[in-house]
């Protein structure tokens, strides 16, 4: 019963804007103010999503050319700066789980929209695994909540089971840049069978792609076909 109240109630009662508190006069929990002002990423690599200072599109980096990463595409929605870091850091520390609903939505459109015009969709979504320890702190993975719309829109399923991160390994973005490759190394685990699937990866920010590289490089030498990594933000290079 009470599920089916507050379904009706989401649909029945005004969204507000989590950024600025307005009705937003939609479905979604973002004004069209607000949706205009996000620092959407419009230049960068296709392949790590490096943000670059040309707007030809299907551009790869030097460091891609040099040493192409395991991942086929990459799409991030936003550059991480305010108010999407905000967003993302709620999400991960304040428990707002309506960040991740929006952040997905947002994905979701942008995928539909934009960024398959011209090739094929992935056939099966695959979130970043958490530790079973950072886990049961934070009580939810991010890279899941936000795969959610994701895959409803899309009619994808999301696999999780058969994925895991089995070294506790520290915040990435505690740590200096050479060790942050040591820090994730072989830290993740796979017991599903991914042999020539074509696999779209996600998670909320990519930093320097160190995780994201462990994970997919796992997920090709399993044979995964293709993979493409959606994740919600990218930082401006320093
Ligand atoms: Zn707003
Ligand atoms: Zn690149």
């Amino acid at each position: 019963m009470f599920h089916y109240l507050k379904k009706l109630s989401q649909w029945w009662l005004p969204h507000t804007c989590i950024l600025c508190g307005n009705l937003t006069h939609s479905l979604q929990d973002l004004c069209s103010a607000c949706k205009l002002d996000l620092p959407i990423l419009t230049q960068s690599c296709q392949r790590c999503a490096n943000v670059l200072t040309t707007n030809i599109n299907g551009l790869i980096c030097g460091q891609c050319i040099h040493q192409p990463p395991p991942f086929d595409y990459t799409h991030s929605l936003f550059l991480y700066q305010p108010p999407v870091t905000h967003l993302i850091r709620q999400l991960k520390f304040s428990q707002k789980l309506l960040h991740a609903r929006l952040l997905g939505e947002l994905l979701a459109e942008k995928i539909c929209s934009e960024w398959y015009q011209n090739k094929s969709l992935p056939t099966v979504i695959i979130p970043i695994p958490l530790h079973p320890k950072r886990l049961q702190t934070r009580g939810f993975n991010q890279a899941l909540e936000i795969a959610r719309p994701i895959a409803k829109q899309l009619k994808l399923p999301i696999i999780t089971r058969g994925f895991s991160r089995i070294k506790p390994t520290l915040a990435q973005a505690t740590l200096p840049s050479t060790e942050r490759r040591k820090n994730i190394r072989q830290a993740f685990a796979i017991n599903y069978k991914v042999e020539n699937q074509a696999i779209a990866v996600i998670d909320d920010i990519v930093t320097t792609g160190n995780t994201i590289r462990e994970f997919c490089s796992l997920l090709k030498k399993n044979g995964a076909a293709r993979i493409d990594v959606w994740c919600c933000a990218r930082p401006n290079p320093k």
